[in-house]
């Protein structure tokens, strides 16, 4: 889908809540939005069209903003979200809706100010979510993207894995470092996010940063990483033993990858989100161990790490197609060791498509 077309859609959105135009500034939504990958812009989008929709950013991105954005009209301004506020007053913008689950207290007090002294009538109004709601569902480019991301964490893996880059002696540090610059070798712009390497006791710890703790023959290591491309990123917990796995280490993967299949299963077009959760969950509480799993089940993923859906007991709506989402339980015992499998997933309408291909078999190196 092209940056117009979404914008055309967020059109409806923002009519839909009665507004005239929707301040953008939320840096992650103005690139979603119009392919802008700058750090400082914001964006008026107008209900009315292109033609009064604005890009505003500063004097370094001059060049750059009229190469990725040259459909729209661009505001060269320090203060970009201040500049779109009296840009839509001299339009006659009356309902602003601004992003209030992004902007600072501070930042909306200076739209404030602006608003009611340069342009008599114009209101501000919060509009939450508006283009994260449109984010949730990607288009067929925005899975490629994500499956090209997956690929290279995949690849990063079995590279770390063959190299015998996972063996006692070494510390997490070094596996972290390993693992990261081999994701960068198979085409990654850098990690998705900081990479979890817990060996050991370290495993029952969700996420654990890597320290100068040494790998030792029969701990469990679990990893939790993504590989971060074209500005999508992946996410993909695996964990291995080191050497043959103890009966309560055994027991324990078995577990969780039950949990985790019957996440996986419940993946489906209209399912609640609450009740994929919970078909996760209720293997893991009934085996006794409801307590050990300590977080929700999984989360959306796409221009950034977590978005929406959070897969979670608490989490409100439905599957949709096209949702990309992570499941990933896990059981933590602690002071002895833990185990998270974790996928990204594409929400389809005839089952899930499993975009992170590494497989779950519990691997004893
Ligand atoms: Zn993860
Ligand atoms: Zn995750």
């Amino acid at each position: 889908m092209t940056a117009a077309a979404r914008r055309d859609a967020l059109r409806e959105l923002v009519r839909a809540a009665e507004l005239d135009a929707l301040l953008v500034t939320d840096i992650v939504n103005v690139r979603y939005l119009t392919g802008f990958t700058g750090s400082n812009a914001a964006l008026l989008v107008s209900a009315e069209g292109d033609t009064s929709t604005r890009l505003a950013t500063d004097g370094r991105y001059t060049t750059q903003a009229a190469a990725e954005v040259p459909d729209l009209e661009r505001v060269i301004d320090r203060a970009c979200d201040r500049a779109l506020v009296t840009s839509a007053g001299e339009a006659g913008v009356r309902r602003l809706g601004f992003e209030s689950g992004h902007l600072t207290v501070d930042a909306h007090a200076a739209l404030v100010a602006v608003a009611s002294k340069e342009t008599e009538g114009l209101e501000l109004r919060r509009a939450p979510g508006l283009v994260q709601r449109l984010r949730a569902v990607k288009d067929e480019d925005e899975i490629d993207a994500l499956r090209d991301a997956c690929a290279c964490a995949d690849a990063a893996l079995a590279d770390l894995i063959a190299a015998g880059g996972l063996r006692p002696g070494r510390t997490e540090r070094e596996v972290a470092i390993d693992l990261e610059r081999r994701m960068r070798e198979h085409g990654a712009d850098g990690p998705s996010f900081d990479t979890i390497i817990a060996a050991g006791a370290n495993s029952a710890i969700p996420h654990h940063r890597p320290t100068d703790a040494v790998l030792a023959q029969g701990d469990l290591v679990k990893m939790d990483f993504g590989a971060l491309r074209g500005g999508y990123h992946s996410d993909m917990t695996r964990t291995v033993v080191l050497g043959p796995p103890a009966d309560w280490q055994r027991e324990l993967y078995d577990l969780v990858a039950a949990a985790q299949a019957a996440g996986r299963e419940a993946l489906a077009v209209g399912a609640e989100v609450a009740g994929v959760d919970a078909a996760a969950r209720t293997v893991i509480a009934d085996a006794g161990r409801g307590a050990e799993f300590s977080h929700g089940l999984g989360h959306g993923v796409g221009l950034q790490i977590h978005e929406a859906p959070a897969l979670s007991a608490t989490g409100a709506g439905t599957l949709v197609a096209g949702m990309t989402v992570t499941v990933e339980p896990g059981v933590y015992l602690a002071g002895r060791g833990g185990v998270r499998i974790e996928d990204t997933l594409v929400v389809r309408a005839d089952g899930a498509e499993l975009l992170t291909r590494t497989g779950k078999e519990l691997l004893a190196l």
